[in-house]
């Protein structure tokens, strides 16, 4: 018996040599994790052959499904040519082509590349700071950002990060933003220190980390609006609602919103690779051309920025959404979840394109509720991770009607078996 319950011995180097992201350790290493060995489609296989569904799409990033082939093929035939050269001083095919892509898509003509949804975020905030300088107006470091949002965890973006639990533990290393919570708030705020600030973040639609929480309608456009009155930039964190999670390519179309800059990660490489960008408006660009001896260069760079293999991935990934007429089916899948979470009442639910919030109720957060509906799912083989009280369901987009049948059906039995 004691032979049979065993750990896989890749568990027990797990807990001996791993420390994992947002994971209380001492819990982690009590218990047996599961380890992914592969996967296809919605689908991942741990190394003992039991099959679950990806229900959070690998922590936002997947969506077209694992083991895509043309995804694949196109990393594979990357690194037939080749897998990575530096970016500094040297340019290459790929990374040039996705630019393009990208450019068109968004309307924004610079594209820089990090590695990241931190980094592409934190590039943002260096350019906006260092773009007032270059306009001659120095004196502008104020940032504005909203109250629980979450743009990454490197100093810069917890600074304008504004959860609680994550970030007050690091505050003496971040700088002060000013903080709002509503349109009116943001009025405020620009009235009293626009001259000062230098630009405002905001996730749009949809405030991830927070626990998916919408905005009101129209808040996005009334933001760029109140940036373009006031005169500072808007930044866009696009890092989790780019690539079609909120039903459109990107949030900002549904409120016809341009920002000045903008950050994606997650989804651009399908979820394959760690790629980022940050988008730029070619007025931010420009500010920044100059005789070599002025040093108006933008001084940041990674070593793996611009990596051959992830740009491969992502124009393998916008492929996929042109030759499979994905955010046309999506419409469809959009529909079916809408349908799933009615089912779920009395529980209060919320929906912004594939992306679902199930709030359990007001439990104290020690209690880790989310957490055990969670394991509960996971026993019925399907993946997700809770935000606090909130289960959060947004699979890749390629899951079948039933398949997502069973992880709405599992999720209302793990909630039953769990908070009753
Ligand atoms: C995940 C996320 C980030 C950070 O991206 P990482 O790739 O985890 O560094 C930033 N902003 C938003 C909105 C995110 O959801």
């Amino acid at each position: 018996m004691l032979e049979l319950n065993r750990m896989h011995p890749l568990a027990e180097k797990d807990h001996r040599f791993l420390w994992h992201p947002f994971t209380q350790m001492k819990q982690w290493m009590e218990e047996e994790p599961v380890i992914i060995e592969s996967g296809h489609e919605a689908i991942l296989v741990d190394v003992n052959g039991k099959e679950y569904l990806d229900a959070n799409s690998s922590i936002w990033t997947n969506l077209h499904g694992h083991g895509h082939p043309t995804i694949t093929h196109a990393i594979k035939d990357q690194l037939d040519k080749v897998a990575h050269s530096s970016f500094l001083g040297l340019s290459n095919l790929p990374a040039i082509e996705l630019a393009e892509k990208l450019s068109v898509l968004t309307g924004l003509p610079r594209v820089f590349y990090s590695d990241d949804g931190s980094t592409a975020m934190e590039v943002a905030l260096k350019m906006a700071l260092q773009y007032w300088q270059h306009c001659g107006q120095a004196w502008r470091t104020k940032f504005v950002a909203f109250t629980e949002a979450y743009h990454g965890d490197t100093i810069g973006t917890m600074s304008v990060g504004g959860i609680k639990l994550f970030h007050d533990a690091y505050r003496s290393l971040t700088f002060e933003v000013l903080r709002a919570s509503t349109a009116e708030d943001l009025q405020r705020l620009l009235q009293a220190h626009a001259g000062n600030v230098v630009g405002v973040c905001i996730e749009p639609l949809i405030q991830g980390a927070a626990g998916m929480k919408l905005w009101p309608a129209g808040m996005l456009a009334e933001v760029r609006r109140q940036c373009t009155e006031h005169n500072v930039l808007l930044i866009a964190d696009e890092v989790l609602t780019g690539f079609g999670r909120t039903g459109t390519m990107f949030a900002c179309e549904q409120e016809n919103v341009v920002p000045d800059l903008l950050a994606l990660a997650k989804g651009l490489t399908g979820g394959y690779l760690p790629l980022a960008a940050t988008l730029a408006s070619e007025q931010i660009f420009n500010a920044f051309l100059g005789e070599y001896h002025e040093f108006k260069t933008f001084f940041h760079g990674h070593s793996y920025t611009g990596n051959q293999l992830g740009c491969a991935a992502a124009l393998a990934n916008l492929r996929v959404f042109e030759e499979e007429k994905v955010l046309v089916k999506l419409q469809t899948k959009i529909g079916w979840m809408r349908e799933h979470l009615k089912k779920l009442a009395p529980l209060t639910t919320r929906q912004c394109g594939f992306i679902a919030a199930i709030e359990l109720g007001d439990f104290a957060l020690e209690k880790q509720m989310g957490v055990k509906v969670c394991r509960a799912l996971r026993e019925r083989g399907v993946l997700t991770r809770p935000i606090g009280n909130v289960v959060v369901i947004m699979p890749p987009y390629c899951i079948t009607e039933g398949q997502l049948a069973r992880v709405f059906d599992g999720l209302a039995e793990a909630v039953r078996a769990v908070v009753g």
